[in-house]
């Protein structure tokens, strides 16, 4: 379903999309240890799950967020959407919200994953690894750096800006937290300062594991900047002239635990940190990286709960995962604007960031902390996102504008607020329909998700030169 939905400047989105029950692949509840064994593992499986209608959530989004439910990044009018178990619905009833069946997402069959062994250099083979179809797993996605940085030494720089949670804690199947920086490359360029002479466009997937639409697309971008310098115009125009910098998988640890579900993919969707306490069935362990931000940290949209999937983490910056980005960040961009919500960045300021998460067909520019309240580059922000809607077909917005609540602590929202920088968020794929949800057959991919991003993604790269000038 290709869903056209804008949103007026003065910001209410009026939505409506015909749901269809739909039948996703399962999932279960995720697993409180990534690396539970196959019995445990098929146990877990044989439960379904369910998207409930949670009708006019919007009007009460705060109290759903605070009564520990999954709310989803959609919206659908003034209704909100929750994932959850069977007994959801009851919970959800007993708060005092009015929900409907809105599709469940039935067991399939369980399949081991294939066996890795991250202690292990990465071979010539892992590029070929993959899951539920087709969806690649984190050691193919590094593989594929290192086959990019191999084939095209001079189009591309590696740069390991950290390790995961599990890794640096010396815990098994961790991973080193990977970027690599395209462009036609020049002295200097593609430098961890300030002062480079090109401007930086920044990519960025799976913050949120079960997004897993979000790494295929980071992948297709960086095979379509090297396959295509020298081949396409405006590729090579664009290599030329922009550093094009893309983090494929930002949580690796959490789509470790995805990818070990093999054809049923588990939904983790927060890191593997599981220092602040264990879930039962039901819950899952983690902080949710795209809350644990120091920028109006612990506000709307946040939970102390540390089996909720809105856990902000124990204090701000406290997951390794997001304060080594906002390390790169720092590195990359210079601080072009002051303190408070309504002053705008300097018009001079270079460089924009684009985070995936999945789904709503939505674009979303700070500031998504709290609704109705508006950046000092408003003005740019918005017709930048509405030129980016009129690409893709989504909708626009801030983020209580566009999924209905809002959510503090996030990348963008920081990106914005300590540097000045420009950061959208683009919710990829439709909630119902055959491409709809969380878990897309792969074909979708090539057939509705990639047709839309890659133009999006070369506007949005052109925009980094000057952002704020109109
Ligand atoms: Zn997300």
């Amino acid at each position: 379903m290709s869903v056209s939905r804008r949103i007026p400047i003065a910001g209410v989105v009026a939505a409506l999309a015909t749901s269809a029950l739909l039948l996703f692949q399962q999932t279960g509840a995720p697993a409180p240890e990534p690396a539970a064994k196959a019995d445990s593992a098929q146990a877990e499986q044989r439960q379904a799950m369910f998207v409930y209608r949670v009708v006019g959530g919007v009007n009460d989004s705060e109290r759903l967020i605070q009564v520990g439910s999954d709310v989803l990044e959609q919206r659908d009018g003034d209704d909100l959407f929750v994932l959850g178990n069977a007994e959801e619905a009851n919970r959800l009833t007993k708060a005092g919200f009015t929900t409907k069946v809105e599709s469940v997402m039935a067991p399939a069959p369980w399949a081991p994953p294939k066996a890795h062994n991250n202690s292990e250099p990465l071979g010539v083979n892992d590029i070929n690894e993959t899951y539920y179809g087709g969806y690649r797993t984190v050691r193919a996605q590094h593989s594929h750096l290192d086959k990019v940085l191999a084939d095209y030494p001079a189009l591309s720089t590696g740069v390991t800006y950290g390790q995961s949670w599990r890794k640096s804690t010396g815990r098994p199947n961790g991973y080193d937290l990977r970027a690599i920086c395209l462009t036609k490359k020049q002295a200097g360029d593609c430098a961890l300062n300030t002062s480079a002479a090109k401007p930086r466009f920044f990519l960025m997937a799976q913050i949120h594991a079960r997004e897993i639409t979000t790494g295929d697309m980071a992948w297709r971008w960086i095979d379509h900047l090297t396959q295509g310098y020298g081949t396409d115009a405006e590729v090579t125009r664009l290599m030329d002239t922009t550093e094009m910098w893309v983090v494929p998988i930002t949580n690796p640890d959490g789509v470790d635990i995805v990818q070990a579900g093999g054809s049923s993919p588990r939904l983790q969707r927060k890191n593997a940190n599981t220092t602040n306490g264990t879930c039962g069935t039901g819950g899952q362990v983690g902080i949710d990286l795209n809350r644990n931000a120091n920028s109006h940290y612990g506000q709307a949209g946040t939970s102390t709960n540390p089996c909720a999937e809105t856990y902000r983490g124990p204090r701000a910056d406290s997951e390794t995962e997001l304060n080594s980005l906002q390390a790169l960040f720092t590195k990359l961009y210079p601080d072009k604007r002051g303190d408070g919500d309504t002053t705008p960045a300097a018009k001079d300021t270079k460089g924009l960031m684009i985070t995936f998460h999945s789904y709503t067909n939505g674009i979303i520019f700070p500031w998504a902390h709290r609704a109705n309240t508006y950046t000092g580059n408003d003005a740019s922000l918005r017709r930048m996102a509405k030129d980016m809607a009129g690409i893709t077909g989504y909708t626009y917005g801030t983020a209580p504008q566009v999924v209905g609540y809002a959510a503090s602590g996030g990348t963008e929202d920081w990106l914005y607020d300590k540097l000045g920088v420009p950061g959208f968020t683009f919710e990829i794929g439709p909630s119902s329909g055959t491409c709809g949800g969380f878990l897309p057959p792969y074909s979708c991919q090539t057939s509705t998700f990639w047709p839309k991003i890659k133009p999006a993604l070369m506007y949005a790269a052109k925009q980094a030169a000057a952002p704020y000038a109109s």
